[in-house]
């Protein structure tokens, strides 16, 4: 299980408050506040730390880049931007050839990966950077 943690504040009351996500591989578990907890209204921001988020209705809903982020750090990899072959834009973790299997085993996501010299592999999501 990996948390996502952030900070969102309300455009209308001003208010700043900390929040989660839970996630199981894609299965989000646990949400976070869709109302403001002090004026109720739903004008919530995400306040910006480099997560990539998508707007989803009145909600927010977590992307594979978010969730690519989040096992990929739990694992003990260190995900970075990288712009690639397919038009790909957006995390990538570079290792060696010998560490694909344990990249595959920390995350549900589909992966895909471009060769970088003669051992080293750049992986990220399948179908784009979102
Ligand atoms: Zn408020």
């Amino acid at each position: 299980m990996s948390y996502i943690q952030f900070r969102q504040s309300c455009s209308d009351c001003g208010e700043e408050w900390n929040a989660a996500f839970g996630i199981v591989g894609t299965t989000i578990i646990a949400q976070p506040p869709e109302k403001c907890p002090k004026c109720g209204l739903k004008n919530i921001n995400k306040i910006a730390d480099g997560w990539e988020w998508e707007k989803s209705g009145e909600g927010m809903k977590i992307t594979k880049q978010d969730v690519f982020r989040a096992d990929m750090r739990d694992a003990g990899f260190d995900p970075e931007n990288y712009v690639g072959k397919n038009f790909y834009r957006g995390l990538a973790v570079t290792v060696d050839r010998g560490k694909l299997q344990d990249v595959i085993r920390a995350t549900k996501l589909e992966l895909q990966w471009d060769s970088l010299g003669k051992n080293d592999l750049v992986i990220y999501p399948a179908g784009g950077g979102s």
